[in-house]
């Protein structure tokens, strides 16, 4: 069985120090449920110490999810940085001709085959945890969703706003009295 998400790390594993980096662009074909208007795009890099493999890296995409509160729909972009490490047994076999190095499979679910990282898998993984729990519309529980009112007064701002609008109202009396009859 072959995918086409695999990412072959048996060389960055059978020589520890040398890194490998790669770009990635993926729609998450295998994931129907997520809504994404824009590919999961970023880049990984896989290095290894001997004992542990290292991936690092950094994705971004825009999804749409419902608000948790009306249930419109929401586009959110989604940032997250991956900064994992996976214990590695066995020699490194630039090191000896007895032995190679073998990433040790302890996840609950798969996310390599052999030395190859599932991309894909991990991406997912990634993606749900970056998923804001609660997404709101207006940004906050405290400022209600903009549905019947057409537009949600911004985060903290409707005393700002007063004063903003009596600042405005007070220049204008000024300029009218400025006004020469
Ligand atoms: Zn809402």
């Amino acid at each position: 069985m072959t995918r086409e998400d695999l990412l072959d790390l048996n060389d960055v594993l059978q020589y520890p120090g040398r890194q490998a980096a790669v770009d990635v662009t993926t729609e998450l074909p295998d994931e129907p449920d997520l809504d994404l208007i824009e590919p999961l795009q970023g880049f990984i890099e896989a290095v290894s110490t001997g004992s542990m493999l290292l991936i690092t890296g950094e994705f971004k995409t825009k999804v749409v999810l419902p608000c948790s509160r009306c249930h419109e729909d929401l586009e959110l972009e989604i940032k997250f940085e991956i900064d994992e490490q996976f214990s590695v047994e066995g020699v490194p076999s630039s090191l000896t001709s007895q032995d190679y190095a073998r990433v040790v499979a302890d996840e609950p679910y798969p996310l390599f085959q052999e030395n190859s990282l599932m991309v894909e898998a991990l991406l997912r993984q990634m993606l749900l945890l970056a998923f804001p729990l609660q997404p709101l519309c207006s940004g906050s529980w405290d400022i209600p969703c903009p549905t019947d009112s057409g537009r949600a007064v911004p985060a903290g701002s409707l005393r700002d706003n007063f004063g903003a609008l009596a600042a405005l109202r007070q220049k204008a009396e000024l300029a009218q009295e400025e006004k020469p009859e």
